[in-house]
């Protein structure tokens, strides 16, 4: 995928992310490429893992974010391509326009690809040694039968943590950027799109935090967001016909039918 995908969903008059008109070059040597996490309130909280490859930021929307622990395998939806200055973005997208919502620089750093990037790319397994200041050691991205649908996960190495000890989403909540929480990042309007003509003069609102009052912790678990849509009485999620929105679809992730419905809808 080239960024034609990515331009098309936004209206960069409006929005304050980067149109992708710069080439940015890695941040570091022959091999290692530029990896950001970042966590985005939209309609669901996700955390969206970008690494470069061939001069854009290949992209997945992982709706429980990463975990350290090697047996904990995440859902990954790959969406489109990201460019590469995107990676340094954190702020609010104005209401209305394409992921609409707050997005926090969660993680940045280098990766180094294990083996033919390309290839492996090609081939559904990546495999890159992380150098974040919160993901570090060696992560897998895989494949699974379905179209865009892969996994995130550690490898068992020295930098693995089991899930027992905690989980590095909550240790390890704020930006790496600005050492803010999303609730800040939503209420500053300096990072807010402003209309700078005289004329029709629209200012955007920063948007109100969904359910800002409520406890960090539901903020960690999108499982708690995600019957926005559903409308029980008639099994329909916005229009599509669901049933059984509570079946778990991939047991090991908890993943259920709803939430992944949801996710591609969001994606779509
Ligand atoms: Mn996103």
């Amino acid at each position: 995928m080239a960024l034609e995908k990515y331009k098309a969903k936004r209206d960069f008059t409006k929005s304050p992310e980067p149109a992708g008109t710069k080439i940015a070059k890695s941040p570091s040597g022959r091999t290692a490429r530029f990896f950001c996490v970042q966590k985005h309130l939209a309609s669901h909280l996700h955390y969206d893992f970008r690494i470069e490859h061939n001069g854009v930021l290949l992209s997945w929307a992982v709706p429980k974010g990463p975990s350290l622990d090697p047996s904990v395998k995440r859902l990954a939806m790959h969406v489109e391509d990201h460019p590469v200055e995107y990676g340094a973005f954190e702020g609010i997208i104005p209401e209305g326009e394409y992921g609409g919502g707050t997005v926090m620089l969660w993680d940045r750093g280098t990766g180094e690809p294990v083996g033919a990037a390309r290839e492996d790319y090609r081939q559904g397994r990546l495999k890159f040694d992380l150098h974040g200041e919160k993901l570090r050691g060696r992560w897998m991205l895989v494949r699974t039968g379905r179209e865009r649908q892969w996994l995130l996960f550690k490898e068992r190495d020295d930098e693995a943590r089991p899930a027992a000890i905690g989980d590095v989403l909550e240790k390890l909540p704020l930006s790496v950027s600005t050492g803010r929480d999303l609730d800040e990042i939503a209420t500053d309007r300096n990072n807010v799109w402003k209309a700078k003509s005289s004329g029709k003069h629209r200012r955007a609102r920063p948007r109100p935090v969904k359910n800002a009052s409520r406890k960090p912790s539901a903020a960690i678990h999108p499982r708690l967001e995600s019957r926005t849509g559903y409308d029980a009485t008639r099994e329909q999620l916005n229009g599509v016909r669901l049933t059984s929105p509570d079946k778990v679809l991939y047991p090991e992730q908890g993943i259920t039918k709803l939430e992944l419905a949801n996710y591609y809808q969001e994606v779509a």
